[in-house]
Order: C-alpha cells, then structure tokens, then sequence
C-alpha cells in the first residue's frame, strides 16, 4: 500500500482539539488516498498510562467518524523487545551507561561550551563502558560515533508540513549541538525513549506518512538517525500546525477545558469539531 499513515496518542489523559485535528488529518489524508490509517497507543509510561484513557481515545475516534484499519497497536507490550534491540547499538559501541542525575548534569552544564545549548548532555559519563552498567543506569547514544557510520552519509527526511516543506539533509554538527548524547532506556530495562519505540513501530508498522504537530518536528533528526542504525526506512513526515488557545498556547492535556469530551457532553457534533479546528 502506498499510504499508511497512523495516529499514535498516549493514553495519559483526555483528548483535546489538537488531537482531534492531528486524528483527523491523518485519517482524511489517508482515506483521500485509498491508503490505510492506523492506531498506536503510546503507552511505555507505565505510570501516567491508564486503560480508562484508552478506552476515552478510542470512544472519542469512533465518535469522530474515524475508522482505524486493524487492532490497536500498543508500546506496553513491547518493551522488553525495544530494549533486546538495543543490544544491536550496544555490539557496535555507540552506547554507554549513564548514572548522572538531574543535578550532576546541571553542575556539569554550569560552564558550558559556545554555542552547546544547555539541554544538551554535556558528555560526563561518555566512554564508560557498557560492562560497567549498574542497575539504574540509563542508555545513552554516543551520537558522534553513530554520526561517523557509514550509514549516516546523505542521512535525510522529506517534510510536506506547512512550516519546513522541503528535504531535511542531517547536518552533523548541529546534530551534535541540538540533539547531542540522548537517552535511548531508562531506569533499568523498564522504560525507552519515546522516539526510539516510536522509530521501530514507524517501521514495524510499515507507516510511510508521519503526520503529527510541528511539535514534534525537533525530533525527527533523532528518529531519521535511528532509523538509519537500524537499518529501517524513513517515512515522509508532515508536521501540522498547532491548535493553540486563545492565549496562544498550545494545548496540552492537562487543559481538560478543551477535552473533546468536554465538548461532547455540551452536545458539540463531529461537524462542529471539523469547524472548530478549521478543517
Ligand atoms: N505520542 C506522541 C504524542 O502524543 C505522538 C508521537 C508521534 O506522532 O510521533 O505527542
């Protein structure tokens, strides 16, 4: 199939209006295309994740109109195969354990190199070696050597979104200022980066069309990056305006005032939601 494409929420809270534009998007855009839409439920947050938030999302689609192809996807499950996959990474030493907390790496941050913004990791733990892991420690992508493989030459993604249009060449060096040594796993084996099972379900999925908020556009680099270690395929992404409030501000969950089923219960129809969100 040409187009599949798929909208992919945790399950931490209610749906608001930008979701319902991104769903929305997505489904219309893959529909126009005779192509598929799918659901994936985020869920590796074991703590913030409820079943009664997925039972909500999924009433709140149907309720929509929307129709996903298939049975829900879900992250929980495949935890512990995110983490066997990173035995890959690990083989070709590009990962390293890393046990600073928050405060280590802020003392660590408090003279900082030019042009290294401050949330990227200053490098403290890099080249300890992997046999040295404690339990606790997180995962870390030595992100120069991943950048120096081979398979990271012409690294680049498509953009169809209205704000970047255009092709997305990896640049290196503002790779390693942006983006610098991330976090793959967390807390022991139970937790992964969001964009790391996020990367392997794109692929695993067979998603050729990424559609989601410009929010998310900073993290495309990281993903192409993995993709390209993995040896996955790279989507076409298109990041979508946000929906904002009247301040300005782009709505988040915790704003349950814009809850979709807020909206609902005030007897809002799919119709006038299409409208509210200028579709
Ligand atoms: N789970 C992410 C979110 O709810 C979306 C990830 C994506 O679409 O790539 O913000």
């Amino acid at each position: 199939m040409a187009f599949v494409t798929r909208f992919a929420p945790s399950p931490t809270g209610p749906l608001h209006l930008g979701h319902a534009y991104s769903a929305i998007l997505a489904h219309d855009l893959a529909r126009a295309a005779g192509g598929a839409f799918l659901l994936r439920m985020e869920d590796t947050d074991l703590e913030r994740c409820k079943p009664e938030w997925q039972a909500l999302i999924e009433d709140d689609l149907r309720w929509l109109g929307l129709v996903w192809d298939g049975p829900v996807y879900r992250q929980a499950p495949r935890i512990a195969d995110y983490n066997a996959r990173l035995d890959g990474l690990a083989a070709q030493d590009l990962l390293y354990p890393c046990s600073c907390s928050r405060g280590d790496i802020r003392a660590a941050l408090a003279a900082p190199q030019e042009g290294v913004p401050h949330s990227v990791y200053p490098g403290t733990c890099r080249g300890r070696p992997m046999a040295d892991r404690r339990a606790g420690d997180a995962l870390r992508l030595d992100l120069a050597r991943a950048l120096a493989r081979p398979e990271m030459r012409a690294a680049s993604f498509s953009e169809t979104g209205p704000t970047h249009a255009g092709l997305h060449p990896i640049d290196p060096n503002t790779a390693r200022q942006h983006i610098g040594d991330v976090v793959l796993s967390r807390k022991g084996e139970n937790i992964v980066a969001y964009f790391l099972a996020s990367a392997f379900d794109d692929a695993d999925q067979g998603i050729t069309h990424v559609i989601r908020g410009e929010d998310l556009f900073d993290f495309t680099p990281i993903q192409v990056i993995l993709q390209r270690l993995f040896g996955l395929p790279t989507p076409i992404y298109h990041h979508h305006r946000l929906i904002r409030d009247d301040a300005g501000k782009r709505l988040a969950k915790r704003d349950d005032a814009r809850a979709l089923s807020k909206y609902r219960s005030e007897g809002a129809t799919p119709a006038d939601i299409r409208a509210m969100v200028g579709l």
